[in-house]
């Protein structure tokens, strides 16, 4: 759906003249608004979710969860805004010094269709506590959703031209950028989607948070807890059929448990429920679209043609594409340098653990990377030698509103969620007082 550009421009007029009321609004009023938002987003929990599973193909129980998500994300900064944003003094030789956070002005978010609710409150419901105004280019394939969350906030009570839907084609978002009232835009999306706007936001010298791709690391060692590593690399490469940034994509194993985790893999991996995302048992839909399910096709088809070995699945009907493992892996491989955003894991057999960290270190991506390993103390002391926005020790890499998000690499820069996120878009002014 394309807009006329005179209608994107009326809204991002409405977006800036609600700037001016919205940044002069109490805090305490700005929270009582996100909690009527909050409380709208869980009345009609289901409504949601049911529009998330059929325009994406999410299934039913994880589309409920992601908009349960939203709520605690609300409940994290409905309790902790005032704390985040209430500045903070610093000691010098002059009277007074200080820093405020103040706004910045109407914000342009740009987001993908994975997670099509997480996405765009993770950006917004910090961005609008700190006084900013919101017009939001959701993904082309989730056009109901996009329209519907600006209902929810709307049906909530957010005054008019705070939170705006653009239902505007990814071509469009470079006149926006350069629109004067837009001060900043947050991306999430592929590298090359990151690449484009980060350029256009700096012709105009305009800020950019931009969360792109992953192609994380998921390292077991040989004395890890053998079990809870298998159930958790199903979760963190089979959850939303794959399509995730942050999923595990590369399984780096010790090479004396190699053969027995693969067994075990291959066990918990057939007996996932593939089916109708409405099926409240189903745990892998079809993905997004046909096309996506071709691209990691063509990947994975690649990839043998280069000497891997497809160990389990590899099949596709339609969107539907089966649980996969690859082994044979080569570097040079498709599922081993490239983001593969599906159902797809790349298995490879390592020695120690300076191994392990030197093929983890090796992608152009740096979002995160998990270990499994009971030597704690020794794990601890390798931490920093990883090249990544996070290190989950005995868990899969997943979001949390308390913690910062983000990456480094070609996974991009800037960080969401936590204290840092709600610090990514005011202005940290500076005061001193002689
Ligand atoms: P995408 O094609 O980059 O699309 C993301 C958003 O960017 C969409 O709204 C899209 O609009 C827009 N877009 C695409 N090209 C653009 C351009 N040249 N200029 C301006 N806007 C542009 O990504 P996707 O395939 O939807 O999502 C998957 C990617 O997102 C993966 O790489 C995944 O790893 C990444 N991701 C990252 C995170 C994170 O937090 N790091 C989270 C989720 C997903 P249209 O739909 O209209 O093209």
């Amino acid at each position: 759906m394309t807009m006329a550009i005179n209608d994107t421009n009326e809204k991002i007029n409405r977006a800036a003249e609600a700037f001016q009321k919205w940044r002069k609004t109490a805090l305490p009023d700005r929270i009582t608004h996100i909690q009527n938002v909050k409380a709208k987003l869980l009345e009609n929990k289901k409504q949601y979710a049911e529009l998330i599973s059929k325009e994406m193909g999410k299934p039913i129980s994880q589309a409920i969860a992601e908009v349960e998500k939203c709520g605690l994300l609300c409940d994290y900064y409905i309790q902790n805004a005032p704390a985040f944003l209430q500045g903070r003094k610093i000691t010098t030789e002059a009277t007074e010094s200080f820093v405020t956070y103040e706004p910045l002005g109407v914000l342009l978010g740009v987001m993908p269709w994975n997670f099509p609710f997480w996405q765009v409150f993770r950006f917004a419901i910090p961005s609008i506590l700190a006084g900013n105004t919101i017009v939001l280019k959701h993904a082309s394939n989730v056009p109901e959703t996009a329209q519907i969350i600006q209902t929810l906030y709307e049906d909530a009570g957010l005054p008019k031209g705070i939170y705006q839907n653009l239902p505007i084609s990814s071509k469009e978002v470079a006149d926006v950028i350069g629109n004067p009232h837009i001060k900043a835009v947050s991306l999430t999306g592929s590298e090359n989607a990151g690449i484009a706007v980060a350029t256009e936001a700096a012709k105009h010298l305009k800020k950019s948070v931009l969360e792109l791709g992953g192609s994380n690391a998921f390292i077991v060692c040989e004395d890890a807890d053998l079990e809870k590593a298998v159930s958790t690399a199903v979760n963190a490469r089979m959850q939303n059929a794959g399509q995730s940034c942050i999923a595990g994509k590369r399984f780096l194993i010790q090479e004396t448990i190699y053969d027995t985790f693969l067994e075990k893999y291959k066990i918990a991996l057939s007996q996932l429920k593939m089916g109708d995302p409405m099926d409240p048992d189903t745990q892998i839909g079809p993905m997004a679209r046909v096309d996506l399910a071709q691209e990691v096709e063509a990947q994975v088809q690649k990839s043998v043609a280069m000497g891997a070995t497809i160990a389990f699945g590899g099949n596709r009907n339609e969107a539907y594409f089966d649980p996969t493992i690859v082994t044979n892996i080569t570097e040079n491989m498709p599922v081993f340098n490239e983001e593969v955003f599906g159902p797809v894991a790349a298995l490879l057999p390592f020695k120690t653990l300076n191994e392990a960290i030197t093929i983890s270190n090796t992608s152009r991506f740096g979002l995160g990377v998990s270990i499994f390993t009971k030597d704690i103390n020794t794990i601890k002391s390798r931490i920093s030698e990883f090249e990544e926005g996070a290190v989950f020790i005995n868990e899969m890499v997943k979001s949390d509103p308390r913690l910062p998000f983000g990456g480094i690499k070609k996974s991009g820069y800037g960080r969401e969620l936590s204290e840092e996120g709600i610090h990514e878009f005011v202005n940290i002014k500076t005061v001193l007082i002689q």
